[in-house]
């Protein structure tokens, strides 16, 4: 099941550049590994997901509220 997945800034060094392990689902529980490829930094579930809500904001912020908006989790 493909999912539309945008890399989430790192909260300890600031860059997108995370490692995902594959088939990764940021629902699922165990999480991840989720790790930074600049610092290492190992992102916990909560870490992730606030990183993709932010990510949705500034999105839907750039267009304007217009509902062409590719979804993170589409269906
Ligand atoms: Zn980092």
């Amino acid at each position: 099941m493909a999912k539309s997945l945008y890399p989430v800034p790192c909260p300890r060094c600031d860059e997108a550049q995370n490692v995902l392990p594959g088939g990764f689902d940021p629902e699922q529980a165990p999480f991840g590994p989720v790790t930074c490829m600049v610092c290492g930094h190992s992102f916990t579930q909560d870490e992730y997901r606030q990183g993709m809500a932010e990510i949705a904001a500034k999105r839907n912020a750039a267009q304007g509220g217009a509902s062409n908006v590719v979804p993170l989790r589409p269906n």
